[in-house]
């Protein structure tokens, strides 16, 4: 056969994230001791009383279609909690419920771009946004922002990065992989810009409940009403309630975009799934502790880690003060040699790692970063304590 596929389609990149945590779990199948840094995904269960909702669901024959933007009770729901937590106004009619995060930008772009429209992604970014882009007609632009900046970008890197394309800007913090927050100062800079320049903010929110150190994280859409009017929220339940594999990520945006995405979506999927949106609409009208009990230990975690990379040799990182990364430079490694012979790539660095010492990292050339890695720490301490003693134990043999 040689019929041609879509161009669009070969041009993507799949995602190296899920493909090392793949290879990790196929070791493991094989009986292999290995430390997964790979995917950020809690190790935490769900929650048990978002698991018996769903249950009960079920039980109760909730396994319909439902309104392709979500159950008006789960809409409403979650325009409470923005408005609420978040200091956000969207009504029910703005917010689409959709299946999970990468689903929710998925649409959003679809509804704000045409052919061209450049979207400025700061570097480094999480893997998928420019393939997410890319797949919808947009033109990713890449703003390098330095260890030195916090990896932030800055208000004069965004305005100088605006053309007369530029269709929106992604702004995500608490930030994967750097483990970044911006600040409200920060933002309100952010914010002049972007209304200036008229154009709209995807402000990925779905690390907010993991943040550390007193630090708390702002929705940039909460700062005015002008802003607000550019600003389109994304966010989900995978990371603050252990629920990566229900996928159910959700959306707020002005009303025009908020309507084109239901009508994409009501194609598309017709609904996210029934049992999930049940059980979303526990995890966020129901009993909050699990959140902070989860979020303590990812705190504990976060030190020990950051504690123990900082007093390794050949790398270096910056304290992170959000979601579950530690963003690791590790520059100075790359032009050491291991075993006589140089490695040159983070990729070539993370493969030893995960042949040699059966621990899986993610090298970030796909986060825009060749010469650093992502640790999670959404893993056991016990499992962070033996991943950690191998990564030492092989940097030790750099010369
Ligand atoms: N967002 C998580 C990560 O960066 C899950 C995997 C993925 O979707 O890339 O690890």
């Amino acid at each position: 056969m040689s019929l041609e596929l879509s161009k669009k389609g070969l041009l993507v990149k799949p995602s190296s994230t899920l493909a090392i945590t793949a290879k990790a779990k196929e070791l493991r199948a094989k009986g292999l001791d290995v430390v997964g840094f790979g995917a950020g995904e809690p190790d935490f269960n769900t929650p048990d009383n978002i698991n018996a909702t769903a249950i009960k669901a079920i039980q109760d024959g909730f396994t319909k279609y439902t309104a392709a933007a979500g159950t008006p009770e789960l809409r409403k729901a979650i325009s409470d909690k923005f408005k609420t937590v978040n200091h956000l106004n969207y009504e029910p009619d703005q917010v689409i419920v959709s299946n999970g995060g990468k689903h929710a930008l998925t649409n959003i772009f679809e509804a704000i771009l045409n052919p061209g429209d450049e979207v400025i992604i700061p570097t480094p970014f999480w893997l998928s946004y420019p393939e997410i882009v890319k797949l919808e007609d947009g033109v990713p632009v890449f703003v390098r922002c330095d260890a030195s900046q916090n990896y932030k970008i800055t208000p004069e890197q965004l305005a100088a990065a605006c053309t007369e394309k530029t269709k929106a800007f992604v702004l995500n913090s608490p930030n994967n992989p750097t483990g970044m927050v911006y600040s409200k100062a920060e933002l309100e800079a952010l914010a002049k810009v972007i209304v200036e320049k008229d154009i709209y903010v995807i402000s990925d929110e779905i690390y907010e409940y993991l943040t550390y150190d007193g630090e708390q994280m702002v929705s940039i859409g909460s700062l005015n009403d002008e802003i607000l009017a550019h600003t389109i929220t994304c966010n989900g339940m995978a990371k603050g309630y252990a629920m990566t594999g229900w996928r159910i990520g959700y959306t707020g945006a002005p009303k025009a975009v908020a309507k084109v995405m239901a009508s994409i979506q009501s194609h598309q999927t017709s609904n996210p799934n029934s049992v999930a949106q049940m059980a979303s609409l526990e995890a966020i009208t129901g009993p909050q502790e699990s959140v902070g009990i989860m979020r303590q230990e990812f705190d504990r975690r976060r030190l020990y880690m950051f504690d123990r990379i900082s007093k390794m040799p050949h790398v270096s990182t910056i304290c992170p003060r959000g979601a579950f990364y530690v963003f690791v430079d590790i520059s100075k490694a790359l032009e050491l040699s291991y075993n006589g012979k140089k490695i040159e790539t983070c990729a070539e660095f993370a493969r030893i790692l995960i042949e040699e010492y059966l621990t899986a990292v993610i090298p970030c050339a796909d986060f825009g970063f060749a010469d650093h890695i992502r640790l999670s720490y959404a893993i056991s301490i016990e499992q962070i304590e033996k991943g950690l003693n191998r990564i030492e134990e092989f940097l030790n043999k750099l010369q």
